[in-house]
């Protein structure tokens, strides 16, 4: 399983997760979205928004972003036990569906089963956020069924189905820093073998570094003239700050 842990500054604690936290339960969520983990992650301690959640799953990887011992923001329930006392966790790809977003659901599935593991939890703590405020999420996880959900993760729980536990550490422990452009465009590519054109950074562009990937650094960009942001690799280190 690979688990990327993206550290959330702490200038942005007193926004994104302002009280420490014993959790007591997990919430699961769907993203209503169809954009990878590390960009949810990235995009949500980017803005300054007081919407934060503690992980999202991908059909690749687990990318956390705010500790588990601070509170976040994911339940709607103001200061109950969903926002105070649970880690909440998007599962993405939910508003397209289809193998991306089943993929996800199983890995969340087995990480939420490895968490339970770790804290000693039985499944009664995994809660969906319909519990706590009575809003329709996760919405495709409850269309297509909530209890064959629990039973995924009983299934990892019980050792029916094995966990991986052969955690991939590339890319953990990622800090989001600055990167500043030099005086000449920046192409940027979709891959660290820098093969496909995705978009370029101008000039003197400054945007986030979601840290250095195969020796390429990850930036996360605002697209020009939109109200959108990209992903992706550059090329030159020198920016990073
Ligand atoms: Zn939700």
């Amino acid at each position: 399983m690979q688990i990327t842990n993206v550290i959330c500054p702490q200038s942005k604690y007193s926004i994104k997760c302002p009280y420490a936290m014993t959790p007591e339960y997990i919430t699961v969520h769907n993203t209503y979205n169809d954009a990878s983990a590390m960009s949810e992650i990235s995009y949500m301690l980017g803005n300054n928004l007081k919407t934060s959640f503690h992980v999202a799953v991908d059909d690749e990887r687990v990318v956390t972003g705010i500790p588990f011992n601070r509170n976040a923001w994911h339940a709607g329930d103001g200061r109950g036990n969903g926002n105070m006392k649970s880690i909440g966790i998007e599962i993405c790809y939910s508003k397209s569906g289809g193998d991306r977003f089943i993929n996800a659901e199983k890995l969340a599935a087995e990480y939420i089963a490895m968490l339970l593991k770790q804290f000693g939890w039985g499944l009664d703590r995994v809660k969906k956020h319909q519990d706590w405020s009575g809003k329709y999420c996760p919405h495709r996880t409850l269309d297509m069924g909530w209890q064959r959900f629990l039973n995924m993760v009983s299934s990892y729980l019980n050792g029916t189905t094995p966990i991986n536990n052969n955690v991939n550490n590339d890319g953990s422990e990622v800090e989001v820093k600055t990167y500043q452009n030099g005086s000449t465009t920046e192409v940027i590519y979709a891959d660290t073998s820098l093969t496909k054109r995705i978009g370029s950074l101008n000039p003197r562009e400054r945007c986030d570094c979601l840290g250095i990937f195969n020796d390429r650094p990850m930036v996360r960009y605002k697209v020009d003239g939109k109200n959108d942001y990209k992903i992706g690799f550059a090329k030159w280190k020198g920016g990073v700050r």
